[in-house]
């Protein structure tokens, strides 16, 4: 009943949306920007982090340009707690990794992590959804508490004039190291950008022995 005097609407075209539909209609999801990436050895991903850090492999599902259609459905992920997009992005990209080899050595999911004041702030970590429809079809578990965002310490931001760098610095740490030890891990992030992120998680996942890391994202940024 509610629906009729609330329909739900698609977040990408603002058309109503059928029944069998999820935030996201039909005509949006032909519409949405595929990267191809699974089917490309030396993708995007692979050159930004070459020579920073060692992949078995990488993926993302969508290009994301400013004020394109990608970004209509991140921001409301992100920012209006449409939360159920991610789990359509995650079982959609699930159906693709599984599919090939180089991801189905994957052993678990871990995802890029909110501090946690931000995580009380907006009640989720917008890439929640995504991971573990990734790691439910990889039929693997999926770990948030091995890799933790802190932030820079007092010190450190007193040590310098320049706060402000230090502020936006991201620092991450690992914890219960064990359930990783000699694992294949697939990174999970929303947006790959400079891919400064990612970098950080992974300096510190392979400092655990015998990890081995992918990543996937929603989307990479062009
Ligand atoms: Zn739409």
């Amino acid at each position: 009943m509610l629906n009729i005097f609330f329909p739900k609407l698609c977040w990408g075209c603002q058309n109503e949306l059928l029944v069998n539909e999820v935030e996201i209609c039909t005509f949006c999801r032909h519409q949405l920007p595929l990267t191809g990436f699974l089917e490309i050895d030396k993708n995007d991903i692979h050159k930004l982090f070459y020579g920073r850090v060692p992949l078995v492999d990488a993926t993302a599902l969508f290009y994301f340009k400013k004020n394109g259609l990608t970004q209509k459905f991140v921001h409301a992920l992100k920012y209006k707690g449409a939360t159920k997009i991610g789990n359509e992005f995650g079982k959609w990209l699930g159906e693709e990794l599984c599919r090939k080899d180089t991801f189905k050595t994957v052993e678990a999911v871990v995802p890029v992590p909110l501090h946690k004041r931000k995580l009380r702030q907006r009640g989720y970590n917008q890439v929640e959804g995504f991971g573990k429809e990734l790691a439910s079809a990889l039929q693997v578990p999926y770990f948030d508490d091995v890799l933790v965002k802190i932030s820079a310490t007092k010190s450190q931001v007193f040590k310098e004039r320049v706060t402000r760098i230090f502020s936006q610095e991201q620092v991450f740490s690992t914890q219960n190291e064990q359930k990783i030890e000699n694992k294949h891990l697939l990174v999970v992030d929303d947006i790959i950008t400079s891919g400064a992120t990612l970098e950080s998680c992974a300096g510190k996942l392979l400092k655990t022995k015998g990890v081995r890391l992918s990543f996937a994202s929603i989307a990479i940024s062009k």
